[in-house]
């Protein structure tokens, strides 16, 4: 069993740049669980099958080959919406999960990071993250990201996208999105990626030393 970091929090928040660069710096392999959820949703979009069968949606989520995700393939938005509706299936989460636990697994280590990887994926990883920024912040990152890709994004209709998904990853049944109890809170909302980068750094150095 490698070292387990486990970092969580809602879209936007800043997770996927920091998990990157926490990978790198240790030379850990990072999976970014949300594109699980998204290429189980793209497949099933892409074959006309339908967002509301558990049985089948599980199906598809058992065929998920981790080695091949891309974000730049799982980007869309509507495949992030369709991601949302699907991870509220518990048969959904199972099948992915375990992928997900098979991947933690892996040596020297591993970054993790998603909604529920402190809470039900790895609960016993040394260190867990819970990265936020308030819903206003993460609208602008990204019509700020949208924009300098040269797209055209509209603020209004990405902050209620935002809250809506917010609500269904904190409202479902099923491994909703909260902190851990012994997670460290890392709120983005007026830290520079560099300040969250190296506040994390200090924990994972810290825990490293107790093995
Ligand atoms: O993080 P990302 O936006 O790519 O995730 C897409 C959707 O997948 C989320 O809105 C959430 O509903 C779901 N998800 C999840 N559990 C995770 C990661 C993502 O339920 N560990």
């Amino acid at each position: 069993m490698g070292f387990v970091i486990a970092i969580d929090g809602p879209a936007a928040a800043g997770k996927g740049t920091l998990s990157r660069r926490i990978a790198q710096t240790y030379g850990f392999q990072h999976l970014d669980t949300g594109l699980t959820y998204r290429a189980t949703a793209k497949a099933l979009l892409d074959a006309g099958l339908p967002l509301d069968d558990e049985q089948v949606a599980e199906k598809v989520a058992r065929e998920v080959d981790l080695g091949g995700l891309d974000r730049s393939v799982l980007a869309r938005h509507e495949i992030g919406e369709a991601a949302s509706k699907i991870a509220v299936m518990p048969s959904v989460r199972r099948a992915l999960v375990e992928a997900q636990q098979a991947f933690s697994r892996r040596e020297p280590g591993v970054v993790l990071d998603g909604r529920d990887i402190g809470t039900v994926v790895c609960p016993s990883s040394p260190v867990k993250l819970y990265v936020t920024a308030s819903p206003e912040v993460r609208a602008k990152r990204r019509f700020d990201e949208i924009v300098a890709a040269g797209g055209e994004a509209d603020l209004d209709a990405i902050f209620a996208d935002v809250k809506k998904r917010d609500e269904r990853d904190i409202g479902r049944a099923d491994s909703p999105l909260k902190p851990a109890d012994d997670a460290h809170l890392l709120d983005t909302s007026e830290m520079s990626i560099e300040a969250a980068f190296q506040a994390a750094k200090s924990l994972i150095d810290a825990a490293l030393k107790e093995i």
